[in-house]
């Protein structure tokens, strides 16, 4: 049996944290032997909001560098610059012309998105999801891992390819949702009413995955909890269940075995030791890290490789797509 495709991408924006890293690339390097995966840094998406350029260029790096020292394999995974394949601009102005603008104006992130940016709402946030149905179908993906705010995305994605299918034969896979078996939902360390997110401004609210040990420590030691003091399970403690969750991701540990250990202690027991775990984990990932962005050579090496491997399949959709929608070819 041949390996499904997974596609996933992240926007080069702030620095990962560990929410991402635990709802999202502690799964992506369990899957790297089952699926033949794509994981792309979506730079092109990034300019939707307002960028410094040396910034975003600095921040590209970055990511790219932290997918690695976070367990993603070069050799089994397929990793590359969004940019670096231009054949994602070109599907996505061929989807464009499918793409209705009713269905773009009921993309609640637009909305939200416009609201956030009013000063800037332009062309591209509003069409952010063609690019990003470009992104999936260009490689013929068959799973798409997603988060409650991209599922309209993919919806939409899944109603062009009905179309354009309709309309022209098989042209495109027919992308399913992927939904992780592991994948908590962390939130934010100052408000865990909200989740945490790495383009938050205040960086109270989040751990990124190369805060140094003082800043985690400090960091996990101040989070927002209830005034209670009893470690117990309970999702109406938003505070303390989301240290527990860390805990328990960070661990492996189950909540009746945590409850356990912390029977009788005090919230900044937890704490201590959450800080404590989260440092030990994160820190060959941020020695790995250290080593990758000081060769830079290396790197480029790595990311033309990744992109000539993308493009290989790329080309290939969008010839295919180029002759069914009657482009002359010579
Ligand atoms: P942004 O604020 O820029 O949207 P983000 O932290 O929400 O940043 P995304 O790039 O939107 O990150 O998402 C990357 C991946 O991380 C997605 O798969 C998403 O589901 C996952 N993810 C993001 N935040 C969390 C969180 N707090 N807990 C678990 N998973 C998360
Ligand atoms: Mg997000």
């Amino acid at each position: 049996m041949t390996k499904k495709t997974i596609l996933s991408a992240s926007v080069p924006t702030g620095v990962l944290t560990v929410g991402n890293y635990i709802g999202a690339i502690a799964n992506w390097s369990a899957m790297q032997e089952k699926y033949n995966c794509l994981y792309a840094v979506a730079d092109l998406h990034a300019w939707t909001v307002h960028q410094d350029p040396e910034m975003l260029r600095k921040r590209s790096l970055s990511f790219y560098a932290q997918y690695i020292a976070l367990g993603l394999d070069p050799e089994k995974n397929i990793l590359f610059m969004q940019s670096h394949v231009k054949e994602h601009a070109e599907l996505a102005w061929i989807l464009s012309c499918f793409t209705s603008t009713g269905a773009l104006n009921r993309m609640t992130q637009f909305k939200d998105k416009s609201q956030q940016h009013a000063k800037n709402i332009n062309a591209g946030l509003y069409t952010y999801p063609v690019l990003m149905a470009a992104d999936i179908l260009l490689y013929q993906a068959n799973l798409v891992p997603v988060g409650e705010d991209q599922k309209q995305h993919l919806e939409l994605t899944r109603d062009l390819v009905e179309n354009l299918n309709g309309k022209f034969g098989d042209v495109f896979t027919m992308p399913d949702p992927f939904i992780p078996k592991l994948g908590a939902r962390i939130m934010s360390l100052q408000d865990p009413e909200k989740k945490m997110s790495k383009s938050d401004e205040n960086e109270k609210n989040f751990v990124s995955i190369l805060d140094d040990p003082k800043k985690i420590m400090k960091k996990v030691k101040s989070a927002v909890t209830d005034s209670g003091s009893e470690i117990r399970y309970d999702e109406n403690n938003k505070g303390i269940a989301n240290l527990m969750t860390l805990y328990s991701a960070f661990s492996g540990k189950d909540m009746p075995t945590i409850e356990a250990e912390f029977d009788g202690k005090m919230y900044g027991h937890l704490k201590v030791a959450l800080g404590e775990l989260i440092c030990e984990t994160l820190a060959p990932v941020q020695e790995k890290y250290h080593d990758l962005i000081a060769n830079k050579d290396h790197l480029h090496e790595l990311m033309r490789s990744g992109a000539e491997k993308a493009r290989e399949r790329a080309t290939k959709t969008l010839a295919s797509v180029y002759d069914k929608v009657g482009f002359y070819r010579v």
